[in-house]
C-alpha cells in the first residue's frame, strides 16, 4: 500500500514549478519531443524538430534555438500551437513561446523556474563565444574553384593564428557567398584545437553599437577592454565602418594594439577594402598589410556539390535531376541555393507530399518570377547539352568532328538559338570562335534531324524543359 502524506499548504505552492524543478528542463523537452515525434509525420518532426535545441522550459516562457531566420519564421508560423498545447498537456503551464536564432545573442528576460535569470550558456558548449555559429565549419564549406583559396586561406589563419604573412586576413565578395561562414569556421576550429584561446567575433555593426552604448555609459574604457583581451579577432562586414570617423579610430586602435602583440584578426567586407571610400588611408595601409583574399560565386560543379551537401544536412532526399535544375537556375549565390533548399522542405513538408519537378519548378518560380529563362547562358546550355549526351563541355566548345562530339555541338548551337535568340555570330564565338554559317548549318542539321529522330528529339525537348517556365 502506498501512503500520500499530504501537508497542509500554507502557501500556494505552483504545481508547475514543482513538475519542472523536480525534472530537468532538457529531460521535459525531451519528453516535450518524444510526445511530438507521436504525433507529427515523420518528415516534419526529423526537419523541424530535430535541429531545435531548447535554452528555457517553464513556467515563465519556453525558448527554443534554431538553426536559422527562415526556420524561426516557419515554425513560429506553423508549429508553435502545437509545441505549446503539447507542452501545456504534459502538465506545464508555459506562457510563451519564443524561437531565437543560433549565434544570435539572447537577452535573458524570462526567469527559470527557481527564480533565478536562465543560463543559457550552461547549456551552450562552454567556452564558446556567443556570436560564434557552431554549424559554420570548414566541414561544411564545399570548396570549389571560387572559393579554394579564401578557405585555404582562412584554414591556414586557424592553424597557426598570428602569423605574420596572413595578418590581417580580409575575406571579401559578394553577398551569400561564404564569408561569414568562414569567419566562424575559423572561430569553431581554433576553438576546437586549443580551447583556451580568447575568441572575439563580432560584425562591424555590432563594434559600432558597443562603441556607441559605451560613449552613452560612459564605459569606453570597458569597451576597449571587452575587443582588446581577444587572442583573435573576427569582424564581419567592415564596410559599415565607411563614413564613421570615430568608430574606425577605435578600430584603429583596437587594431594596432592586437596586431602589436601578435594577435590575429581576420576581417570580411563585400569589396576589395582598397576599394571601399570612406575608410581612413591608414587604416586602409594596416588592411593591405596583411592577406586580402575574394570569394566569387560558385560555378556549376560547386553548386551541384553544395545543394548536395545542404540536402543531406537538411535530411532531403533530393532526385539529382532536380538538383541539377535548382543548380543551372541559381548562380548568384550559396545563400539562395540553401533557401531553396529549406523552401522545398517547407512546401514538402506542409503540404505532406514527396518533392517532384513542379515542386521544385515551383518553388524556383517563386524565388525568380517568370523572367527565369534570361538568367541563361549559352555556357549552361553547353553544360546541359553535354550532361545528357556524355560529352565533355570542352569538347562541344573544342575543335574535334567526332560524330557524337560534332551532333551535341551541333544540338547545342541550335539551343542557344532557340532559347535565347542569340545572333549566329554570337553563337559562333561561344562555339571556339566559329563563324556564322556554321552556326546556321548547325541550326538547319538539328531541325531536319527533329523531324524524324528520336533521341534528338528527347535531348531537345529536355533541354527546352530544363531551362523553359512557360510549361508550369
Ligand atoms: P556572406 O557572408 O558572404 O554573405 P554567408 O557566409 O552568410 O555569406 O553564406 C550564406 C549561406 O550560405 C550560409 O548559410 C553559409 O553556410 C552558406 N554557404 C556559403 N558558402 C558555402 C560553401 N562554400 N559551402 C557550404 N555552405 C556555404
Ligand atoms: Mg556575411
Amino acid at each position: 500500500m502506498q501512503f500520500i502524506c499530504v501537508h497542509k499548504l500554507t502557501e500556494r505552492v505552483d504545481v508547475d514549478n514543482l513538475l519542472i524543478t523536480f525534472m530537468n528542463y532538457l529531460d521535459f523537452w525531451k519528453k516535450t519531443k518524444d510526445e511530438l515525434k507521436k504525433r507529427l509525420p515523420a518528415h516534419t518532426f526529423d526537419t523541424w524538430f530535430e535541429p531545435m535545441e531548447v535554452l528555457e522550459l517553464g513556467v515563465a516562457g519556453t525558448v527554443l534555438q534554431v538553426p536559422n531566420q527562415f526556420f524561426s519564421e516557419w515554425v513560429d508560423t506553423h508549429y508553435s500551437k502545437h509545441i505549446l498545447n503539447t507542452i501545456n498537456e504534459l502538465g506545464v503551464k508555459t506562457k510563451n513561446l519564443k524561437f531565437v536564432v543560433s549565434g544570435e545573442e539572447f537577452k535573458a528576460e524570462n526567469v527559470n523556474t527557481n527564480g533565478q535569470p536562465v543560463d543559457y550558456k550552461a547549456t551552450a558548449r562552454q567556452n564558446r563565444p556567443r556570436h560564434l555559429n557552431s554549424s559554420y565549419t570548414f566541414k561544411r564549406f564545399i570548396e570549389g574553384p571560387n572559393n579554394q583559396f579564401a578557405k585555404a586561406a582562412a584554414q591556414k589563419v586557424s592553424d597557426s593564428p598570428g602569423s605574420q604573412s596572413f595578418n590581417p586576413l580580409v575575406v571579401y565578395g559578394g553577398v551569400g557567398l561564404g564569408k561569414t561562414h568562414l569567419l566562424h569556421a575559423i572561430g569553431n576550429e581554433i576553438i576546437e584545437t586549443s580551447p583556451g584561446t580568447k575568441i572575439v567575433i563580432a560584425s562591424s555593426e555590432k563594434f559600432t553599437l558597443d562603441f556607441i552604448s559605451s560613449i552613452q555609459k560612459n564605459n569606453t574604457a570597458q569597451f576597449s577592454q571587452s575587443y582588446r583581451k581577444a587572442d583573435v579577432l573576427l569582424i564581419d562586414d567592415i564596410q559599415f565602418f565607411q563614413k564613421k570617423e570615430q568608430t574606425q579610430e577605435q578600430f584603429f586602435h583596437t587594431f594596432n594594439e592586437l596586431y602589436q602583440l601578435g594577435k590575429q584578426i581576420v576581417m570580411t567586407a563585400d569589396r576589395y577594402p582598397g576599394e571601399m571610400s570612406g575608410l581612413q588611408d591608414r587604416l586602409l595601409s594596416r588592411f593591405a598589410s596583411g592577406l586580402s583574399v575574394d570569394v566569387q560565386p560558385p560555378n556549376y560543379e560547386t553548386r551541384i556539390a553544395i545543394l548536395m551537401e545542404k540536402a543531406e544536412t537538411n535530411g532531403l532526399d533530393l532526385a539529382y535531376d532536380m538538383i541539377e535544375f535548382i543548380a543551372m537556375h541559381l548562380k548568384n549565390s550559396v545563400r539562395e541555393l540553401e533557401s531553396t533548399i529549406i523552401r522545398l522542405l517547407a512546401h514538402a513538408s506542409l503540404a505532406q507530399v514527396d518533392i517532384d519537378f513542379p515542386l521544385v519548378k515551383k518553388v524556383l518560380k517563386e524565388r525568380l518570377g517568370d523572367g527565369i529563362s534570361a538568367d541563361i547562358s549559352a555556357e549552361d546550355i553547353i553544360n546541359r547539352v553535354a550532361d545528357l549526351t556524355n560529352v565533355r563541355s570542352d569538347d562541344i566548345v573544342g575543335p574535334s568532328r567526332r560524330k557524337e562530339i560534332a551532333e551535341a555541338r551541333q544540338i547545342s548551337v541550335y539551343l542557344c538559338r532557340e532559347l535565347l535568340g542569340l545572333s549566329l555570330s554570337t553563337i559562333g564565338m561561344h562555339f571556339g570562335g566559329r563563324d556564322h554559317t556554321t552556326a546556321l548549318h548547325a541550326c538547319n542539321k538539328v531541325r531536319n534531324s527533329l523531324k524524324s529522330d528520336k533521341r534528338f528529339n528527347r535531348i531537345v525537348g529536355k533541354v527546352k524543359d530544363d531551362f523553359s517556365f512557360a510549361i508550369l
